[in-house]
């Protein structure tokens, strides 16, 4: 039970993740709980920039596509991202953004569908999904109806709750986020996934929040499809390009529409005509931004280091920790948590709504604090057991009981909006 600052360093002392710190580069004085929107960067990434950049760019040219395996990059980072997600090798590749990429899984499952079981035409999700999520499936059942294939629609739950009661014979593709952006709720992957196939319909999981982050066994789950980020728990650095999954069972059989050159069987051999790559490849599109790829590997080598079990464990006491604490040193201030209390439901964040939550957000990063705000009232922590201590924790709980107590938060400038807030 901690109950003092000194508590915390010793559970630092005696952590065997801790060493694995050292390998990102923090600045002084913040206590960095944002990893789950933008990873910290790791040291060796600044290294790599500069090796790809004045090297593989600089000296060898175009002949890096080959010697420096600028080409291959989608498919050799892909296998070892698949070794986090319960993947197997060419099952991933890491390619464009995680909102292409979900177009394009989803416009598969959807071809799928048409052809084994054409009278299902309803995509079910969370109506508090990620937007982009939402924004997408509009997007692609818009371009169906504009060209002849109307009568697709999406059916939006409030609550994982009423998923049982969302599923029926119309259905043909469940979409879901396995832990929610703004509660960190975790979906029985397992569980859902087999609900889901009772009812006929296909499993599309968005692991944004979970890979790096939670176990994830896609395969163990017997998925459909997969997506998601290497700029948040992946530490790829801003933007980095997003992953896709996609079960062998399911390679060469469907196709998706971005069919870029990049995804043909035969890139090179210039033919007019599209011929699908027969396996994973089939899911590329064009030419990658590849110096932002390749520090995509530098988030990886320190995952390679460690299990995703061991960082399961320290995350899963860093949430309760940081849970308890400010339930206990800041009871009386109207702080609601809104993440599941069972460690079994919660990915590596945690959420507490407050009136003022904005500005208290604000206040907290003026003072170190580094978590972000969410509508509604939505503050959120992630914790990152690669580089979080159990003292960052006390910390900032210690910088948050100090704003409510003195209402440090209750300034002016911390109510302007910035262009992301
Ligand atoms: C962060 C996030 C995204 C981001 O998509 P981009 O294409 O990288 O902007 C998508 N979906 C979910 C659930 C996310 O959390």
């Amino acid at each position: 039970m901690v109950q003092h600052r000194e508590d915390c360093l010793r559970l630092d002392a005696s952590d065997p993740l801790a060493p694995l710190r050292e390998q990102f580069a923090l600045p002084e004085g913040v206590i960095y709980l944002d990893g789950n929107s933008l990873g910290a960067r790791p040291k060796a990434s600044l290294a790599r920039a500069q090796q790809v950049v004045s090297q593989e760019w600089g000296e060898q040219l175009i002949r890096s596509w080959n010697d420096a395996g600028w080409f291959a990059l989608p498919r050799t980072l892909g296998n070892r991202v698949a070794r986090l997600i319960g993947a197997a090798d060419d099952e991933v590749v890491v390619t464009d953004s995680t909102s292409i990429n979900l177009f394009k899984v989803l416009a598969a499952a959807l071809r799928q569908q048409q052809q084994d079981a054409p009278g299902r035409r309803v995509i079910v999700s969370e109506r508090s999904n990620f937007p982009t999520d939402l924004y997408m499936a509009e997007g692609l059942t818009r371009l169906l109806g504009d060209f002849g294939s109307a009568g697709w629609t999406l059916r939006l739950i409030d609550d994982p709750a009423q998923l049982a009661s969302a599923l029926d014979d119309q259905v043909a593709v469940v979409m879901l986020t396995h832990v929610h952006y703004q509660t960190g709720h975790l979906y029985d992957m397992a569980a859902v996934t087999a609900q889901v196939h009772q009812h006929g319909a296909l499993m599309v999981w968005d692991l944004a929040h979970s890979a790096g982050a939670v176990p994830v066994d896609l395969n163990g789950a017997n998925a459909d499809y997969a997506i998601g980020c290497t700029y948040k728990y992946l530490n790829g650095g801003p933007g980095s390009p997003a992953f896709l999954w996609v079960p062998k069972r399911l390679q060469g059989r469907f196709e998706q529409p971005l069919s870029g050159w990049w995804g043909h069987a035969r890139p090179f051999a210039m033919e007019p005509g599209y011929q699908p790559s027969g396996d994973v490849g089939r899911f590329l599109c064009g030419t990658q931004g590849i110096v932002s790829m390749s520090l995509v590997g530098c988030g990886l080598d320190i995952f390679e280091q460690t299990s995703m079990a061991a960082l399961r464990q320290k995350s899963l006491a860093l949430t309760s920790l940081f849970i308890n604490l400010v339930e206990t040193r800041c009871a009386g201030y109207p702080l609601q948590l809104i993440t599941p209390r069972d460690p079994a439901r919660r990915g590596s964040q945690v959420s507490f709504t407050h009136p003022q939550g904005f500005a208290v957000m604000q206040a907290l990063i003026e003072r170190g604090v580094i978590g972000d705000y969410r509508e509604p009232q939505i503050m959120r922590f992630g914790f990152t057991p690669l580089y979080t201590r159990y003292q960052d924790v006390w910390d900032a709980v210690s910088i948050l009981l100090d704003l409510l107590q003195t209402e440090g938060w209750n300034q002016e400038r911390f109510h302007r909006r910035g262009a992301v807030t």
